[in-house]
């Protein structure tokens, strides 16, 4: 194999050895397959290409300085690529499956798992679509499960930085009673247009208000929003933002640290108050925030004074990704080490 520089791979597709793939036919799961073909065969009138039954997961594994492989909340991911199942109604894939399959594309594709001092890490990716051909709207009698994996380098390449967020009034990225709380490809096609649109104008993510009453911060394109203030972690509560697992182990860290918690709803005028804020999800752990501009209403937040992350979303960066890579015990039980 060439050399791989393992501090500047990108976030990119890098091929891999394996993939692992399971077949969901006749009402049943079939055995966990791996292969090295990068394409699948599929039938062109299959429900994921035509309605959109599509779901996917996203979550990392980690080489430590012992040298042990570590997955971060395996089983979340697990339970909630099954709740995106219930939400387009496809066949569900049982927790035990979804270990053993993660478990074992990460073991088939040791060698490129980046070793601890380059700041990379293995980027997991399963994948569930409904494959059974059909004309008729209705969800599909058969389903593919697969998960590829890609190395992939850190996210803050010149160290870990504040960048600016927009909130786009003319878009909205999921309903309040829709699809927002599933990890489906659907939303994603939805945030694309306004995404690209602030990606050219110079912020990193859109910043999403409730889509009723464009009153409320929802979430940032592909991250969940949070503020701090007063010692206090504040996060939206909704009905249109997807479960970050990252969110959620950054609440139970906070707590640790002392920090109160509100989940609640966040009414935009409150940016104005934030000590800090922060974008979060497994790509980046937590990005954060330096200004958020509202165009529309000719309005801008400045969270950064200085311009620099602030010491709460540093203190939570850094001790999550210890965790992840084995510095700092495991406490909470989110490390699944990979035998
Ligand atoms: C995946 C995703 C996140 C982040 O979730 P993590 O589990 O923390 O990676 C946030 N918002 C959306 C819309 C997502 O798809």
């Amino acid at each position: 194999m060439k050399e791989i520089d393992w501090s500047n791979i990108p976030f990119g597709y890098m091929p891999t050895d394996f993939n692992v793939r399971c077949h969901y036919r006749d009402g049943k799961w079939g055995e966990i397959e791996a292969t090295n073909s990068d394409t699948i065969n599929l039938h062109m009138a299959a429900t994921c290409l035509h309605y959109g039954q599509e779901a996917f997961e996203g979550l990392k594994a980690f080489r430590g300085k012992d040298g042990k492989v570590r997955i971060f909340r395996l089983e979340e991911n697990a339970k909630r690529l099954q709740s995106s199942c219930d939400g387009i109604l496809m066949a569900k894939l049982p927790v035990e499956k979804f270990v053993e399959a993660v478990k074992k594309v990460v073991k088939l594709n040791e060698r490129f798992i980046p070793p601890y001092e380059s700041g990379s890490s293995l980027y997991i990716r399963p994948l569930l679509i409904g494959t059974g051909a059909q004309v008729g709207v209705s969800p599909s009698k058969e389903y593919l499960f697969l998960i590829f994996v890609t190395p992939v380098g850190p996210y803050f390449k010149g160290g870990f930085k504040t960048s600016p967020v927009v909130i786009l009034r003319q878009y909205d990225r999921a309903a309040p009673l829709g699809t927002g709380i599933y990890k489906v490809g659907g939303n994603y096609a939805a945030s694309l247009v306004a995404g690209e649109k602030a990606h050219e104008m110079g912020y990193a993510a859109v910043l999403y208000l409730d889509a009723k009453e464009k009153k409320y911060i929802d979430e940032c394109g592909p991250a969940n929003f949070f503020g701090i203030k007063n010692n206090t972690y504040i996060t939206p509560e909704s009905t249109s933002i997807l479960p970050s697992i990252t969110n959620n182990s950054l609440i139970t860290l906070a707590e640790d640290m002392g920090l109160k918690i509100e989940r609640r709803q966040i009414p935009e005028d409150e940016l104005s108050t934030l000590e800090e804020a922060g974008q979060c999800g497994t790509a980046a752990v937590i990005s954060p925030i330096s200004k958020i501009d509202d165009l529309d209403e000719n309005k801008s937040y400045v969270i950064a004074k200085d311009g620099k992350p602030g010491p709460v979303c540093t203190k939570l960066y850094h001790k999550l990704r210890a965790i992840q890579y084995g510095d700092e015990p495991d406490k909470f039980g989110w490390i699944t080490i990979v035998e």
